[in-house]
């Protein structure tokens, strides 16, 4: 059985974490799309709002379950039996930051292997950060979300 953890903060999921799950959905036999909840961190959208969204745009996908995690990423992976750990590409800044975290997790994890997708062009500039931005400035993020998720201009 693989099984794959993406983590994520999804504040709030994009269609480009929808394209990741979607591409990444032949390559394993369960995807647990999973919050990793930093207590120092400020988000925009409380979790149960975050994991709420992740259940009702995944629920057509049989092979992936919803999830958050405190602490290490690699030890909620081991709790769960996961060996592979999702992540996306969308520029050389992505590539820098994630190579150091995939390095680390190796190590953390015991041979916890990642697996990079590159994103698709016409979604590698969409980011939750300027999701956010556009939300917080009273804008329409929908071209953005998937289409279950409707969030109100501020
Ligand atoms: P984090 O809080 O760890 O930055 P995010 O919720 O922003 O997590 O993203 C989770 C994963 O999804 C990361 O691997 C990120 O690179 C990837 N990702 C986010 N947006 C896109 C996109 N538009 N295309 C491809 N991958 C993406």
């Amino acid at each position: 059985m693989k099984i794959a953890v993406f983590p994520g903060s999804f504040d709030p999921i994009t269609i480009g974490h929808v394209d990741i799950v979607s591409r990444a959905s032949p390559l394993f036999d369960r995807i647990v799309v999973a919050i990793g909840v930093n207590s120092q961190k400020q988000y925009l959208f409380p979790l149960e709002q975050r994991l709420e969204w992740l259940r009702q745009v995944f629920a057509g996908n049989p092979k992936v379950e919803v999830n958050y995690f405190e602490h290490l990423t690699a030890h909620f992976c081991r709790r769960i039996g996961a060996e592979y750990l999702i992540r996306g590409l969308r520029n050389a800044s992505d590539f820098d930051y994630e190579k150091t975290i995939s390095q680390l997790n190796q190590i953390v994890g015991g041979g916890l292997e990642t697996i990079f997708l590159i994103s698709q062009p016409a979604y590698s500039h969409i980011s939750s950060t300027i999701v956010r931005e556009i939300i917080k400035g009273g804008g329409d993020a929908s071209p953005f979300l998937p289409a279950q998720i409707e969030i109100q201009p501020a």
